[in-house]
């Protein structure tokens, strides 16, 4: 660790009788309101006693400490770590939505129903579905909720049997996770050199105990996989439905739905396409649409239209139950709707090109050095295989630490599994091209200190409070409480 760069906790900045507030001496005992002593709690709270200027120096400083979107470049592959709009955020301030409570009578939430309505049309619209649920939490959440959808389905027509998924060795590690958790056995179905899925692979492990084939397009490497309609009827032929995995969604927006391409159920990462700012796990929502004829195994609570024009909360019966609380992370919801009809139909459609020549412009100006596993273009993210010079001994693990020196965040490590030195690179849509000329610069530099200058790169960084943690360690005895980290003296 490096000592210089280690921020204090604030209980550390604590000093007896010190503090930052000033509040009138009021006691609600004295008044006509009496706290029960059975709500009074025994001992007062161990509180920092900290003066206001400490505070504020320590959350500036704690802030200063984090990497965002907000900071700098972030090419995470898979997580679309795009600009968050600002208008999103006012929109979600507004004391009529800041102020919700899920259990106000509907006629007083008519407003927040409405915006609940136009979101699930909106993503209709976008995903060619018939309809959505907005109340999974996020992408895993949404895959997990799929799959229930569809286990529904087929317990519905008295098809028992079909208690396996197939999945592509390329896909997000959530998909088989999910898959596992809703009651399926995953089945892998290889990919292809190219990085598309081997469809005679697939076909091959088609038969009436697959429910499912779940599929991301573009996949995980950032290729777009054209044989879909072709591997859609051989699924449905096999009475087996087309799951989309909609985490990648952001290149094809408002150009190709994956309802016309003969998905029947699918998710979309809200906080991935639709800019809502994400990462250290949360908040994220992750909407659940279906094709029509599959509308009532959409979990609860949905929101319904009356006759009369009003909104409504319907608990219904068909559906296997709730997936979250109530109807989402509202505030997720309130942000997508915001990005969405400030860029409409015309914006939204701007959204993949751009992506895409990004991530086409990056990967093309440094595959001379970079190994590129996969020829030809890529669609919004793409991935090297490590450095072209395998001799160097410098790992993407080093090449990913390497950039963090020069303010980028690192791009995702080995991940896809499909190569040893994966290095997944998502640039987004929202980047200009002198961002992306300088990140291009610090990755050309990395890749030839490589050679000159070898160990340059495996000891860096150099600017980072913590640089080479122990990872095995990490793992095997996290230390998570403070009274840990005073044990173990760092
Ligand atoms: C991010 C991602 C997921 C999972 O989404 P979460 O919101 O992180 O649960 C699933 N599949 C793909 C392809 C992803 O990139």
């Amino acid at each position: 660790m490096n000592k210089e760069l280690y921020s204090p906790l604030i209980f550390e900045l604590s000093r007896e009788g010190r503090k930052g507030y000033s509040l009138p001496d009021y006691k609600y005992d004295d008044g006509d309101i009496v706290i029960p002593d059975i709500l009074k709690r025994a001992e007062a709270p161990e509180l920092p006693q900290v003066d206001e200027l400490t505070v504020v120096r320590h959350y500036t400083n704690s802030s200063n400490n984090n990497f965002g979107v907000d900071t700098g470049f972030y090419p995470l592959g898979s997580c679309t770590m795009k600009y968050n709009p600002k208008v999103n955020e006012s929109m979600v301030a507004l004391s009529g939505i800041a102020s919700l409570h899920p259990m106000q009578p509907v006629s007083t939430v008519q407003g927040a129903l409405r915006v609940y309505r136009n979101l699930e049309k909106a993503l209709c619209e976008i995903g060619g579905m018939a309809e959505f649920t907005l109340n999974p939490f996020a992408g895993a959440h949404g895959e997990y909720t799929g799959l229930m959808i569809i286990r529904q389905y087929h317990l519905s027509r008295a098809d028992e049997a079909r208690r396996r998924v197939i999945v592509p060795d390329s896909a997000h590690g959530t998909n088989p996770a999910s898959a596992a958790m809703a009651g399926f056995d995953v089945v892998e179905v290889k990919s292809m050199p190219d990085g598309t899925v081997d469809v005679e692979d697939l076909c091959s492990k088609l038969d009436d105990t697959i429910a499912a084939v779940m599929m991301t397009n573009p996949n995980t490497v950032g290729m777009f996989e054209k044989n879909i309609p072709q591997i859609a009827e051989a699924v449905h032929s096999a009475g087996a439905l087309m799951y989309y995995d909609g985490a990648n969604l952001n290149p094809m927006l408002g150009i190709a739905r994956p309802g016309d391409m003969g998905f029947d159920v699918m998710h979309i990462n809200l906080h991935k396409t639709f800019s809502t700012p994400h990462g250290g796990g949360g908040p994220g929502a992750g909407p659940v649409g279906v094709r029509p004829g599959l509308e009532k195994f959409l979990p609860n609570p949905r929101v319904v239209e009356r006759e009369d024009g009003s909104l409504d909360i319907d608990f219904g019966t068909d559906a296997f139950g709730r997936v979250s609380g109530w109807l989402g992370n509202f505030s997720v919801l309130v942000k997508s709707l915001a990005y969405i009809m400030t860029l409409g139909a015309e914006g939204l459609a701007k959204v993949g090109p751009l992506a895409t020549l990004n991530a086409n412009y990056i990967m093309h100006s440094l595959s001379d050095l970079y190994m590129q596993p996969i020829s030809g273009p890529c669609k919004h993210e793409f991935v090297f295989d490590g450095l072209r010079n395998k001799s160097t001994g410098v790992t993407t693990l080093n090449i990913a630490k390497a950039l963090l020196d020069h303010g980028f965040h690192a791009p995702t490590i080995y991940f896809p599994l499909l190569f040893h030195e994966s290095l997944m690179i998502e640039p987004t849509e929202t980047e200009s091209p002198e961002t992306l000329d300088a990140f291009i610069k610090v990755m050309r530099e990395i890749a030839e200190d490589a050679i000159s200058n070898p160990d340059k790169i495996k000891n860096a960084p150099y600017t980072t409070p913590i640089s080479h943690p122990d990872e095995d360690e990490a793992a095997l005895t996290p230390v998570l409480t403070y009274a840990e980290l005073c044990k173990k003296q760092i």
